[in-house]
This record gives C-alpha cells, sequence and structure tokens, in this order.
C-alpha cells in the first residue's frame, strides 16, 4: 500500500514568527497521526525556522522550488544542497503559478528534478491542463507531455520515490474542485505512462496526489479514488484547523474505512 501524502503549499504566505505559530498548533491536531505524511512547504525564508520547530514531530518539510545548480553564480536561486541542509524531504517543482509567473519549462522541471533526486530530496512534480486545454479536449495529451518531460532520465528507484502532482489550473485557487471522476481518469492516466516507461511494479509505488480545492469537506470523496494517493492542498493549508481536518478525513478513509 502507497503511504498516503497530504502537502500545505503556503505559497507567498506567513513570516517566521507565523510559520512557527502553525506549526505548532497544527502538531497539536495532528500529533498522533502516524500511518500518512503529512509536509508543510513554507517560503524560504521559513524553511530554517519551521524545520527546528518541527525537530521531534511527525510532519516533514518541502520547499516550494529548488534551481537545479547546487553553487555559482546564480543571484537569487537556491540550491538543492542548501534545502537538504536546513531540514527539507521534498520539494515542489514545477508548481502552475511558476509555468504561468516565471516562466517555468518542461525542461527546466526536468533539470530540478534530477537534481533534487541527486541530493537525496524527492520531487513534486506538479501536472495539470489548463480550463482552454480541458475544454479543447487536450488533458489528456497536456498531462502525458509534462509528466515524460518532467520524469525523463530518472531510474526506477528515483521515479520510484517521486510524487506526481494531478493539479487542473482551473481547480487551483477557484473553489471548483475536479469531480473525483475526473481526478481518478487522471491519476489512471499518469500511473499507465509510468508502467510503460518503466513497469507495473513501479508503478504502483509511485504516488500521485491531487491538487485544486481540496477543502476539509470534499477530502474524502477525492482520496478514496483507487489511484489518488494523496493532495497538495494550497488554502486550505494555510489554517492549521482547516488543514488537520483535511488530514483527519485522509485517515478516515484510509485507515478507518
Ligand atoms: C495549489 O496551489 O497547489 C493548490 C492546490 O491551491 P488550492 O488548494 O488553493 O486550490
Amino acid at each position: 500500500m502507497r503511504t498516503p501524502i497530504i502537502v500545505g503549499n503556503w505559497k507567498l504566505n506567513k513570516t517566521s514568527r507565523e510559520a512557527v505559530a502553525f506549526v505548532k498548533s497544527l502538531w497539536s491536531l495532528v500529533a498522533d497521526v502516524t500511518d500518512i505524511e503529512i509536509v508543510v512547504a513554507p517560503t524560504f525564508t521559513g524553511l530554517s525556522v519551521v524545520a527546528q520547530a518541527l525537530a521531534s514531530g511527525n510532519i516533514r518539510l518541502a520547499a516550494q522550488d529548488v534551481f537545479w545548480e547546487n553553487s555559482g553564480a546564480f543571484t537569487g536561486e537556491v540550491s538543492p544542497g542548501m534545502l537538504k541542509d536546513v531540514g527539507c524531504d521534498y520539494v515542489i517543482i514545477g508548481h502552475s503559478e511558476r509555468r504561468q509567473y516565471f516562466g517555468e519549462t518542461d525542461e527546466n522541471v526536468n533539470r530540478k528534478v534530477k537534481a533534487a533526486h541527486a541530493h537525496s530530496l524527492k520531487p513534486i512534480i506538479c501536472t495539470g491542463e489548463s480550463l482552454e486545454e480541458r475544454e479543447a479536449g487536450k488533458t489528456g495529451a497536456v498531462v502525458k507531455d509534462q509528466v515524460l518531460n518532467g520524469i525523463a532520465g530518472l531510474s526506477a528507484d528515483q521515479i520510484a520515490s517521486t510524487v506526481i502532482a494531478y493539479e487542473p489550473v482551473w481547480a487551483i485557487g477557484t473553489g471548483h474542485n475536479a469531480t473525483p471522476d475526473q481526478a481518478q481518469e487522471v491519476h489512471a492516466l499518469i500511473r499507465l505512462l509510468v508502467s510503460e516507461i518503466y513497469s507495473t511494479d513501479v508503478a504502483a509505488q509511485v504516488r500521485i496526489q491531487y491538487g485544486g480545492s481540496v477543502k476539509p469537506d470534499n477530502t474524502a470523496e477525492l482520496i478514496a479514488q483507487p489511484d489518488v494517493d494523496g493532495a497538495l492542498v494550497g488554502t486550505a493549508s494555510w489554517e492549521a484547523e482547516s488543514f488537520a481536518q483535511i488530514v483527519k478525513a485522509v485517515c478516515n478513509v484510509f485507515f478507518i474505512n
């Protein structure tokens, strides 16, 4: 069985002080959760203090982006070694906001994914179609390109520890989540793509998260889909209470039903 993974993407929110207060209150709400990976992704400036606040708990740390070189004359960038050094286990790569506002390309996503693995950081590769692409019937083709380009050149071990997030752009921050059937259809496609390149055994190990307006009240139906292994949560992860409710909803589906 794949361990469910729930990631809170804080985007451009929370000062260091707010971040520490948040994780302390989140931890008090989810301290008893053991069989789910709970991950928070603060801004770069919050990583170090959050890592210290999390030191003995069951919550892991992710960064929201990374550069592919490990050092050098690259003003403004943060390297995989630096993220590992502050205590990150995961890094989000290719989020649609980075693709949309900062010119992130599939080629650069792939460089970052390889650099992350080279430093024992697990990448969370974001994929997903725009509304226009969905309406034009291009969802499968768009996601296929993003997945194949993003994972190009990875070994079987590397892909098995890579997380792939399906986040339809039209669902991010809009309050309109994909239906469970829409999510399952794309997640199954992603797993099929991985199995065609590697094997069904390898594909069975890859965790595929859904993201896009996940809330406490829609988590259960999304996570109950056979190929949905977790959630990448934006807005609803910025309040400890609602993020904890999402975690609990996942626990209920996986470990009680
Ligand atoms: C995201 O930004 O990854 C996201 C899924 O945001 P939201 O939950 O707000 O739709």
